[in-house]
């Protein structure tokens, strides 16, 4: 494929063109190949719901791009945008997500075309339960075919609503809480998975300044995220967690909050907790904000001068309009698909280094892979070995004691503690982020072939995905 000279591309292009990209690093047979970058299959739905007496209609998809591992795993987005190229691009970039982080599922994705801030609660759980039942019926949702998660617009809530209409309409399925993830921990959720996406950006962060070369890279100086300045856009579900965590656990300064009804900056930086409590206060917006300079113009702020810039709202928001005013050193990919692929050719010859969303957002499916774990063994993690670690430690600093050295009582109740869940969760996503970055970092500096981290990243995917496909061969 050649990229037009102006033209922008589409969200599936961009993903396609960075395939062909790694693709052309790798040794794999064309037929194959196209395979692994198709689209398997996409349902679209229509449906209509009685809302206030009146009858609504509503279109929605879910796209499975590969099955080479099942279930295939994916989120369900609730946009007045998304459309079906949209939800495509997402189920190849899942694809090639789960593979990288080694979690064993197929990738997919699902849309509503809906504008949830215009329905209230009862309106929305008839809505959602009505397209979970659409799904249901074709075998979209399943523990073993396909498991949906939250993305935009959704989240514990939906996905509650969803696991209850399975349950309704497979009452003999003893696995069916596997069928969807991110649900409430009272309901076969798992502790951390809310958070999870967030942790997993920092997490991602952190394991980038290990390592010199990329700082250097990046114009950057020091091993740390402690006094970086940040600017991040979307105060949502991953954003929040993101700024919350770099802020309050790594010291770095956010500068500037981009939402959907304009921005705020200050070089002296947010408390992310005070804005996105504000925020919630005020239908889900920062105008008024009393702290700091507002901004109409919310985009405009992309372009201000900062270490990292982490988009965390949507896709395409860097683009051939707005590139090359890019100021960022460092653009960490929080939400999918926040640069186009026009964008990207700007920002490689600017020098600015981009951490990739096929690998920096894998904190959701990890924890999701977990949570879906749990849900079909049955058990929470940590339930039998808990005590017993405790025990074992508890003895460890008997024998250390009796030896005459004598522990800090601080020390003690910290390592004398057995693992619960949440630390568990937390340790399982933090070895996943650095052990996938160190393959991508290892990658893109033995190649001179690979251009970037995202081709690193998507060269090693495409490379698992073919393993099990040839591994399983072609049937019948
Ligand atoms: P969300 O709906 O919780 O948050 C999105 C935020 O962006 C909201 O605060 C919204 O007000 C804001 N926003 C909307 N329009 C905006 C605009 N024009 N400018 C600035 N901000 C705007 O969604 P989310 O789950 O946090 O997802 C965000 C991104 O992360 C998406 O690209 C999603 O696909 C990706 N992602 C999410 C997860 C997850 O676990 N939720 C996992 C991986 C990737």
């Amino acid at each position: 494929m050649t990229v037009p000279p102006d033209k922008e591309i589409s969200f599936l292009e961009s993903v396609n063109f960075s395939f062909d990209m790694a693709l052309a690093t790798l040794d794999i047979p064309e037929g194959m190949a196209q395979y692994i970058k198709n689209v398997n299959n996409v349902y679209q739905v229509r449906f209509p719901v009685k809302i206030n007496g009146k009858i609504e209609n509503f279109v929605g998809w879910r796209s499975v791009h590969s099955d080479h591992q099942l279930p295939a795993k994916g989120g369900i987005r609730f946009a007045p945008t998304v459309n079906q190229n949209e939800v495509e691009a997402l189920a190849a970039l899942m694809s090639y997500k789960c593979a990288l982080v080694d979690v064993p599922f197929g990738g997919s994705k699902g849309g509503l075309l809906i504008d949830p801030k215009k329905y209230d609660r009862d309106a929305m759980e008839k809505i959602t339960r009505r397209f979970a039942f659409e799904l249901i019926q074709k075998d979209y949702i399943g523990s073993g075919v396909n498991v949906p998660a939250p993305d935009m617009g959704t989240g514990q809530r939906e996905m509650s609503w969803i696991a209850s209409t399975y349950a309704a309409h497979r009452p003999k399925d003893t696995d069916y809480l596997g069928c969807v993830t991110g649900k409430p921990v009272s309901l076969g959720g798992i502790q951390g998975r809310t958070e999870a996406t967030g942790r997993g950006v920092v997490f991602g962060l952190r394991e980038f300044f290990r390592h010199p070369e990329g700082v250097k890279l990046a114009n950057l100086e020091g091993n740390s995220l402690e006094g970086k300045e940040v600017i991040i856009q979307g105060l949502g579900n991953v954003g929040y967690h993101t700024a919350k965590i770099l802020e309050e656990e790594d010291g770095a300064k956010i500068i500037a909050i981009l939402e959907w009804d304009g921005a705020i900056f200050d070089k002296n930086a947010f408390s992310v907790e005070e804005v996105f409590r504000y925020k919630v206060e005020n239908k889900g917006g920062i105008k008024g904000f009393p702290k700091g300079k507002y901004y109409e113009n919310s985009a405009e702020l992309l372009e201000q001068e900062c270490d990292i810039l982490i988009p965390a709202a949507m896709e395409g928001v860097i683009n051939q309009t707005n590139a090359r005013r890019i100021q960022a050193k460092l653009i960490a990919e929080a939400a999918n698909g926040p640069i186009t692929f026009k964008a990207e050719t700007i920002l490689n010859e600017m020098g600015v280094v981009i951490i990739p969303d096929v690998y920096l957002n894998a904190g959701g499916v990890t924890v999701s892979y977990f949570e879906w774990i749990k849900n079909l063994s049955h058990i929470r993690f940590g339930r039998m070995e808990r005590r017993y670690e405790e025990n074992q430690n508890h003895l460890f600093i008997k024998a250390i004691e009796q030896s005459g050295t004598k522990l800090p009582k601080n020390l003690i109740s910290q390592i004398g503690r057995g693992p619960v869940e949440i630390d568990l969760v937390r340790s399982g996503l933090d070895d996943t982020m650095q052990n996938t970055f160190q393959r991508i970092h290892d990658r893109y500096w033995a190649e001179k072939k690979v251009g970037s981290y995202r081709i690193a990243a998507m060269s090693i995917a495409i490379e698992k995905i073919y393993d099990s496909y040839r591994i399983m061969g072609i049937y019948p």
